[in-house]
């Protein structure tokens, strides 16, 4: 690798190859909380590959992919710590009790979550947990699906020209219905591009409410489905026409929904497709 600039040639080696970053280690006793990002392992952060190579115990969530899991060590304990999707979860409280026991075993836990962990990941609850137990944690962000779903679907999150915001939205609380405590009216007119996680289930009655709240029925919305995925799939349309189309092309979860003009920027940026042709040509 040539160091322009820097005046001297180096060989390039990668993190995997050579310690060239000091970074710390996943140490017994302790958690990690780690996100894995949406799916593509070309997204993992170093931290969290270093955390996968070094757990003694791995406790991981649904959309978290095999493609990832694949990096942790032989011997590792794999405990699948995945939620009925929509549901409120019983099983929260006996996640956390389970992380603190393995620490408390000596174990190097990696709790890893799909995306960011702080992002409507609970990762929260898990790391207070934690704290209230004296058990000591390190957390590791991920790329959430929000931002990374819209890159890999060519859509910018925020563009000049169109917006100089962005809202990230939740489509159901803790029982699973729309949640009451957003301000659909301030959203609606104070955010310019909405990004929603977990919007599916309710599609119908979030853009019902959005264009209650005076958002046009013809703006721009597109659905993210398996992003960063090999089945990922973006699907344009309206926010009246949403629900319906969604139904019609069978757009399934996991999926981001994104509304606002930075949608219209998808046909001009719309790069994956022409990368991954590329790939198959190597
Ligand atoms: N902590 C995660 C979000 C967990 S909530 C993050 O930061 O990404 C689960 C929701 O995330 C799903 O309902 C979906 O809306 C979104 N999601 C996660 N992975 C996704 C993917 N690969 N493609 C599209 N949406 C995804």
């Amino acid at each position: 690798m040539q160091w322009i600039g820097a005046g001297s040639t180096a060989v390039y080696k990668t993190p995997m190859e050579e310690k060239i970053f000091d970074l710390q280690d996943l140490k017994p006793g302790w958690v990690w909380l780690a996100g894995a990002g949406p799916g593509d392992p070309g997204l993992l952060t170093l931290y969290c590959v270093r955390a996968l190579q070094q757990a003694d115990a791995v406790v991981y969530d649904a959309l978290v992919g095999a493609d990832v899991l694949k990096l942790a060590r032989e011997d590792c304990l794999l405990i699948y710590a995945g939620k009925r999707g929509g549901k409120p979860s019983a099983q929260q409280p006996d996640i956390s009790a389970r992380l603190i026991a393995l620490a408390r075993e000596g174990k190097r836990v990696l709790r890893l979550k799909g995306g960011d962990p702080f992002v409507f990941g609970r990762g929260g609850e898990e790391a207070l947990a934690l704290r209230e137990a004296g058990i000591p944690f390190r957390i590791v962000p991920g790329v959430t699906a929000g931002i990374a779903g819209l890159a890999y679907a060519g859509i910018p999150l925020t563009h000049r020209d169109t917006n100089h915001a962005a809202t990230f939205l939740t489509g159901h609380n803790a029982m699973g219905v729309v949640p009451d405590s957003v301000d659909w009216r301030a959203l609606a007119t104070g955010a310019p591009v909405i990004v929603m996680y977990m919007a599916m289930k309710h599609i119908e009655a979030i853009c019902n409410r959005l264009m209650r709240a005076g958002r046009r029925a013809d703006e721009k919305l597109a659905f993210i489905s398996s992003a960063t995925t090999a089945d990922q799939r973006v699907v344009v349309t309206t926010l009246g026409e949403a629900a319906e189309t969604a139904r019609r092309e069978g757009v399934g979860p996991p999926a981001i929904v994104v509304l606002g003009a930075v949608v219209g920027l998808h046909e001009d940026l719309d790069w994956l497709p022409a990368a991954l042709a590329d790939m198959e040509g190597r």
